[in-house]
């Protein structure tokens, strides 16, 4: 585009040919003006001709006195008038088409290319956590989601070391990149779990994981520099249940109760070639129904707004029809009506991931991935980690005025003025903690810092 200006600037003929037009009246040019005047410029492409409203404004704003190519400049800049913004990042221009001409715009329509742009440079990250009973295959379904291999280097337990084992944590980060976009994907793992003879509250040490990621990200969040905080906190858990049962067993009643709170739980159904798609459909309902009389609280895809057309209306409906997800997993590519796909091949036949007579999966993928991976981010910062923040606050606020209440009793000073002190911080916070109390304790002492904090910066600025 810009080297077709520069020509048609250097066009003698151009030149001419258009400013003496421009010279010739006041009067505001009309279409079929603008016709005759396109055949004296046989150089200029039609869509680089101004807009007739921009001609009319550029007419009564030019001095008749200014040089030619000067008015050629300004007519040319009238394509890109001031009330006819340019998105600056392509994509997208929210100002590229022919509706309304002759309307004056500011230009912020721009906004939404801007906050692309800069989510876009600073890319994304994901954490999903994947829990279930070891062996439902969660491992090969989170390979073939994200197609990379995330476990090279896991090392599986025998059974009698599993009698014994507690549940591990363990954490893999890939950084993926698509069509330039680059993801951060952190999968956790639970391994161990439900392995163990007893397995009463095995779902601790999940949800103890799900606090310790909250609570690094509010004291982070709480300090000095926020600038650079790692967020760890987990967006999603995919909970797996056991194709073999009939509905949801106590653990996983126990588990999804325990977290429903902290962490968006989106159950799936395991291994679902195992399964007749007629014995799918009953397990789906009977899961569904154990949920809500459980009164378990899964995640609530956020509702479709009244707007949107009939196509993503069904779309959302068939979504929230599919819980919990059959899905299938395979690590091998297998060819299937002479494409190479990923799937799993059986003496009667091949099934095949990706296929959605097959499974569930690319509807999950298409969630996780393509339509709500924002939106878990979302409700994880908006609702769990807020709850859990209040959660503190609550329990600090609590310690303070017990605090005070016992300072009182040994001495008559204090404020009403509630400090935080956050429970089981390390010493050094709480010196710091105890270090700003005093200060509020003792006004002048307070006043005398803000004091100097004020003399060190205007010398700064005399600097
Ligand atoms: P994890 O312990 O939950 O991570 O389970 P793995 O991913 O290690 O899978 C355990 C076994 O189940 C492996 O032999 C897999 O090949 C197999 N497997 C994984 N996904 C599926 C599936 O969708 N269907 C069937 N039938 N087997 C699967």
């Amino acid at each position: 585009d810009d080297s077709e200006v520069e020509n048609i600037m250097q066009d003698p003929h151009h030149h001419g040919g258009h400013g003496n037009h421009h010279h010739h009246g006041h009067e505001p040019h009309d279409a079929s003006d603008r016709e005759a005047e396109g055949e004296d410029r046989p150089h200029t492409p039609s869509y680089l001709r101004p807009p007739v409203a921009g001609m009319a404004q550029s007419d009564s704003g030019s001095d008749p006195s200014l040089s030619q190519s000067r008015s050629v400049e300004f007519d040319l800049s009238s394509l890109v008038s001031p009330s006819r913004p340019k998105s600056p990042w392509g994509l997208f221009d929210p100002y590229n088409n022919n509706e309304d001409q002759d309307k004056e715009y500011v230009g912020f329509a721009t906004l939404p290319n801007q906050v692309h742009r800069k989510s876009v440079k600073k890319g994304f990250d994901f954490t999903l956590m994947v829990a279930g009973e070891s062996g439902l295959g969660k491992s090969t379904l989170v390979n073939s989601l994200f197609l990379t291999d995330l476990y090279k280097d896991r090392k599986l337990l025998n059974a009698e070391e599993r009698i014994t084992q507690t549940v591990e944590i363990t954490k893999h980060t890939v950084d993926i990149e698509e069509k330039g976009v680059k993801l951060k994907l952190t999968i956790v793992d639970t391994p161990g779990f439900g392995d163990a003879v007893n397995n009463t509250e095995c779902w601790k040490s999940v949800a103890d994981y799900i606090d310790q990621q909250f609570e690094q990200y509010f004291r982070d969040e709480s300090g000095l520099n926020r600038k650079n905080i790692q967020d760890n906190r987990v967006h999603c858990c995919l909970y797996f249940i056991s194709p073999f049962g009939h509905g949801l067993r106590p653990l996983d009643v126990e588990f999804m109760k325990a977290l429903h709170e902290k962490v968006n739980i989106v159950p799936v159904l395991a291994k679902a070639d195992t399964l007749t798609p007629s014995e799918v459909k009953k397990k789906k309902i009977k899961i569904r129904e154990e949920i809500e009389q459980y009164g378990i609280k899964i995640y609530q895809f956020p509702d479709c707004d009244s707007d949107e057309d009939e196509d993503f209306k069904q779309q959302d409906l068939e979504l929230k029809e599919s819980i919990p997800f059959a899905v299938i997993g395979s690590n091998t590519v297998v060819e299937a009506k002479g494409k190479r796909v990923r799937g799993r091949l059986y003496p009667w036949g091949i099934v095949e991931v990706e296929n959605s007579a097959h499974c569930d999966f690319v509807k999950l993928r298409n969630m996780l991935v393509r339509t709500h991976m924002q939106d878990l981010k979302d409700v994880t910062r908006e609702t769990h980690y807020e709850n859990y923040r209040a959660q503190c606050i609550q329990s600090m606020t609590r310690m303070v005025v017990k605090e005070r209440n016992r300072n009182k009793l040994t001495r008559e000073s204090g404020t009403d003025f509630p400090i935080p002190v956050v429970p089981g911080v390390t010493d050094e916070t709480e010196k710091l903690i105890r270090e700003k109390d005093e200060e509020v304790r003792h006004p002048d002492l307070f006043k005398l810092c803000l004091k100097s904090t004020h003399i060190m910066f205007s010398e700064a600025d005399n600097e």
